[in-house]
């Protein structure tokens, strides 16, 4: 493909990307495919011949826009949002033109030095307080195992790294039993066994209960089990619960373990002042992950990790082999020292079109407005009398049931409930996804696309009552 028709075809595109985002909500949120329906469609084996571009976009049109679950649809209020921005996607075509490797500063300075100056803003943002350096990962998955081997280094002395876990005292990695499956799976990737990973029980709140982990803990202790790491979570993403981080802190200084901080989602509520009670005890933090690629208008991927000690971060991770190095080496920051992959994606520019297009200010003004969405959703719930909030209302998460009148057997109750999450994600209008808590099947409902609007709410409300009296 030339310039000339790389040009005319770019053209076009933007136009249909125009168009996508003007009609989004006129599609089914969830894609109405069956599995198989896109394989069917894609020949077995590549083309010899080059093909023209309007038979691809027209392929594209046909087998893959139906084969998609809309995220960007104002009426998603399933997982957590994966949101975007125009200014998000206008940064990711830049980048994919210029197609930079960032694994070294000399590699591309700007994306460099531009992730420092981002994660520095987001740190002032999100009031983290002073004494953590950045660095941006693929996912809150690879920070949290990114943390874990940090860990893991910092309590057997390095030696873990040098001649593997058979030399090492046995470790142990502690969270709630709430806390995300990535931090089991990181557990397991990190060499220590899914089961050094104890799973500390929970209150009413589905909090972690400092006073078991400090338990488990000792018993560790007097076992000969060394504690690596601890992982307290900040919004959970069965339910949003909160770990109570200072107490968590306090017990974590105590006995000389490392402390990360999963925020993934929640993490972005912190641009809000009134949210900022859930980091009280930051300062005791060895990191914090949040993902600007859940709720912060920043595409996929774009996962803030905060680091207090870079130092035993790059001695964890560095590796210099001679086709490496740099004049600058040393000098400079190089971002393939703090996460696994060596090669890295320009992921800063996006931050910086999305922060300055729409202000701080544009962010928590879509924010307040979405958690003031949910607490009226709240009282929704409260109101009727065939749903039942299971849990508090978390920042923008609801988990409730519907309670069809006369219905009151529990097992009844979850069949009913899990014929209606897939009888309203058939039907297309808008998008649910469910948990389990507390020994019921419970439906969640956050708020958070970029163009929701609180009619799409109030809508989706009367759309779910629709199907669900249709059951
Ligand atoms: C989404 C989520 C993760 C995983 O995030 P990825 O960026 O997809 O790895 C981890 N922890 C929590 C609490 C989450 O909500």
């Amino acid at each position: 493909m030339d310039n000339d028709e790389f040009r005319r075809h770019a053209h076009d595109m933007v136009d249909w990307m125009a168009g996508y985002l003007e009609t989004v909500s006129e599609r089914p949120v969830r894609a109405q495919v069956q599995p198989g329906d896109i394989t069917a469609q894609l020949p077995v084996a590549a083309p010899d011949a080059g093909e023209d571009m309007s038979d691809i976009m027209a392929d594209f049109e046909k087998i893959v826009v139906p084969g998609i679950t809309n995220w960007q649809h104002p009426k998603f209020f399933a997982y957590f949002p994966s949101n975007s921005s125009p200014p998000s996607v206008l940064a990711e075509m830049l980048v994919t033109t210029m197609g930079a490797q960032c694994m070294l500063w000399q590699t591309s300075p700007a994306a460099t030095e531009m992730e420092t100056r981002m994660m520095e803003w987001l740190a002032k943002m999100l009031g983290l307080g002073d004494g953590f350096e950045g660095v941006i990962q693929d996912s809150a998955s690879s920070a949290t195992l990114v943390a874990i081997l940090v860990g893991r280094e910092k309590a057997t002395n390095w030696a873990a790294n040098e001649e593997g876990l058979k030399a090492v005292q046995p470790l142990a990695v502690y969270a709630s039993a709430e806390a995300h499956s990535s931090i089991e799976k990181d557990v397991m990737v990190a060499g220590l066994g899914r089961k050094a990973l104890r799973k500390i029980a929970v209150d009413q709140n589905l909090s972690l209960v400092p006073a078991e982990l400090e338990a488990a803990i000792e018993a560790d202790i007097a076992a000969g089990i060394k504690p690596a790491v601890v992982v307290a979570c900040l919004g959970t993403t069965g339910t949003g619960a909160v770990d109570p981080l200072r107490a968590i802190g306090e017990i974590c200084r105590r006995h000389d373990i490392y402390l990360h901080v999963d925020a993934a989602w929640a993490g972005t509520a912190l641009l809000l002042e009134e949210q900022r009670a859930m980091i009280d005890g930051i300062e005791h933090a060895d990191s914090f992950v949040f993902n600007p690629h859940k709720w912060m208008f920043t595409n996929f991927d774009c996962s803030a990790h905060f680091i207090r000690d870079s130092e035993a971060l790059v001695k964890t991770l560095s590796i210099l082999p001679a086709y490496l190095q740099s004049r600058e080496t040393g000098s400079v920051i190089d971002y393939r020292d703090w996460s696994v992959p060596l090669g890295r994606r320009f992921r800063a520019l996006k931050l910086w079109f999305v922060i300055r297009s729409m202000g701080v200010d544009g962010m928590k003004d879509i924010l307040r407005n979405q958690i003031k969405w949910a607490e009226d959703l709240e009282a929704t719930i409260a109101a009727e009398p065939e749903a039942e909030l299971l849990v508090p209302r978390s920042l923008t998460l609801l988990t409730f049931r519907w309670k069809p009148a006369g219905m009151t057997d529990d097992a009844e109750l979850d069949a009913f409930n899990e014929k209606l999450v897939h009888a309203v994600n058939d039907d297309g209008r808008l998008y649910l996804t469910q948990t389990h808590t507390s020994g019921h099947y419970a439906i969640r409902f956050v708020i958070g696309q970029t163009n929701t609007t609180s009619e799409d709410v109030t809508s989706a409300w009367a759309d779910l009552k629709e199907i669900a009296g249709n059951i």
